[in-house]
């Protein structure tokens, strides 16, 4: 049991880049009336699940670069110069030639959020807030005493923990069904070093998100190797012993990742948007809801008037319906890797420029400003949030990075990555001798069953 001090007690469950960014708060906040326990089920804080190798292999990659990172307490470029010289060997990074735009390993950035949570803790010890860290500890159980107002912690070590406040930072988990008992098939890629492995036969993969995007690159380098050509086009050649070797991505568009592009606002906020006061007004004369419709007005097409005067004439009269139907008319149209490609040139300019694409800047900032208000949506508006907008934003949003965007599209080049789209209803099911069913309706209306 912990002692009782007139100090606020509080518990960081879990520390993940969560747990780091609520501790970088508490430190931060001039105050050190409160001790802080943080309880981590590794042996390192900072890089959670995608920046540990539980998500991580080598060759993954953050989609996000250091100005795009919220302020901890050096930014990565600044780091990068104090870190080990033979950490940055690795990835063969070079501090001279970093720069705040870069994207940057997925286990470089683990080890630089892991460095800022020991800064903090000397930056907090020297403001006189203690902190404890218990490792390889994890919680198993929760209970809030409505009466004292405490907060019980229980870890796997058996001890109880008693506290005023308890942030709960545990993150990503991924159920495990079937792997280990059906040969060949996993529930999730991760930890990924589980896909290094040598594969003569057709992969199938269900979804096309970067969690897809990870997984297929780490199969590709393990059966072939990607090499730049005269003139400097990434191509992909088989391994002799993996010939048979290709992927199938099944998802039910049929669409894939838009990809990553320079953005304008390092933290997606933008002072234009609706202030909480502007929200309680419209919702006074609303019944107390938040209309969708006001929201899209306000924080998406009103933006444009100034920033885009060419693009808000050419929506500003369409309703969130119109708007999805007009961009994704494209992506419905085209092939997605031709479209993928056509992207990717748009992207290369936009960041080689450091301009912004702007529209898809915009539905960002759009859908992180409807988090917290999105409680106040109608039961109808949450349905057209989830049935119209969210596809549209949740395929501009993935941020698919240049260099997954290049081995994509030299897989499909070299034949070996291709798409099934198989609508809403495909299921997936596991064989016991190993392999799968996949059943869905194709684009023709057919009923398929392919077997992997
Ligand atoms: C594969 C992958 C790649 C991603 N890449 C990016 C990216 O490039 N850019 C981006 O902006 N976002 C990315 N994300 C989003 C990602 O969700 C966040 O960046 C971030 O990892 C969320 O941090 P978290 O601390 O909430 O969760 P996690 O990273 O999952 O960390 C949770 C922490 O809590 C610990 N923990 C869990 N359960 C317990 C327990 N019971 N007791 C004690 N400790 C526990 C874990 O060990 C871990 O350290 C990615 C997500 C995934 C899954």
């Amino acid at each position: 049991m912990e002692m009782k001090s007139k100090k606020k007690r509080i518990a960081i469950l879990g520390g993940g880049p969560s747990g780091l960014f609520v501790y970088t708060r508490l430190v931060e906040s001039g105050s050190n009336d409160f001790e802080i326990t943080i309880f981590e089920k590794k042996k390192e804080l900072g890089s959670g699940m995608p920046y540990s190798t539980e998500g991580a292999n080598i060759e993954h990659i953050t989609n996000v670069s250091d100005n795009e990172v919220p302020h901890i307490v050096s930014s990565m470029s600044d780091w990068i110069y104090t870190a080990p010289a033979e950490l940055l060997e690795q990835y063969n990074i070079k501090p001279d030639q970093f720069n705040e735009y870069k994207v940057v390993p997925r286990l470089l950035f683990g080890s630089y959020l892991a460095a800022q949570f020991e800064i903090l803790r000397k930056t907090g010890k020297k403001a006189g807030i203690a902190t404890a860290v218990h490792f390889e500890s994890t919680i198993t159980d929760i209970n809030y005493d409505i009466k004292n107002q405490t907060v019980t912690v229980q870890t796997t070590k058996g001890s109880n923990h008693e506290f005023d406040f308890a942030v709960i930072c545990t993150g990503h988990n991924w159920p495990i069904r079937y792997e280990g008992k059906v040969p060949g098939y996993y529930d999730a890629p991760y930890p990924p070093r589980k896909l290094i492995q040598h594969f003569n036969h057709p992969v199938a993969i269900k979804g096309s998100s970067l969690t897809a995007i990870d997984a297929i690159r780490t199969m590709a380098r393990n059966n072939g190797l990607f090499e730049k050509d005269s003139e400097d086009n990434l191509k992909f050649k088989l391994n002799p012993e993996s010939t048979d070797f290709k992927i199938m991505m099944h998802f039910r568009s049929g669409m894939l990742p838009a990809v990553r592009f320079h953005l304008e606002d390092s933290h997606l906020s933008n002072d234009s948007l609706l202030t909480k006061e502007e929200i309680d007004l419209h919702r006074k004369s609303n019944d107390g809801f938040l209309s969708l419709d006001f929201i899209f007005e306000k924080d998406f097409k009103e933006i444009f008037i100034e920033k885009d005067p060419e693009f808000y004439q050419r929506i500003k009269d369409f309703s969130i319906e119109d708007f999805v139907t007009d961009m994704m008319e494209l992506r419905e149209r085209l092939d997605p890797f031709q479209l993928l490609r056509a992207e990717y040139v748009q992207a290369e300019k936009s960041i080689k420029r450091q301009e912004s694409i702007y529209w898809k800047e915009m539905l960002a900032v759009l859908s992180f400003a409807m988090n917290h208000p999105a409680k106040y949506f109608s039961a109808e508006d949450m349905q057209r949030l989830q049935k119209v907008l969210m596809p549209l934003i949740s395929i501009v949003i993935a941020f698919v990075p240049q260099k997954s965007c290049e081995e994509l599209l030299a897989l499909h080049q070299a034949g070996v990555l291709d798409l099934v789209p198989v609508g809403d209803d495909s299921t997936v099911e596991p064989q016991n001798g190993g392999g799968i069913l996949y059943n869905f309706v194709d684009t023709n209306n057919n009923q398929r069953v392919c077997i992997l």
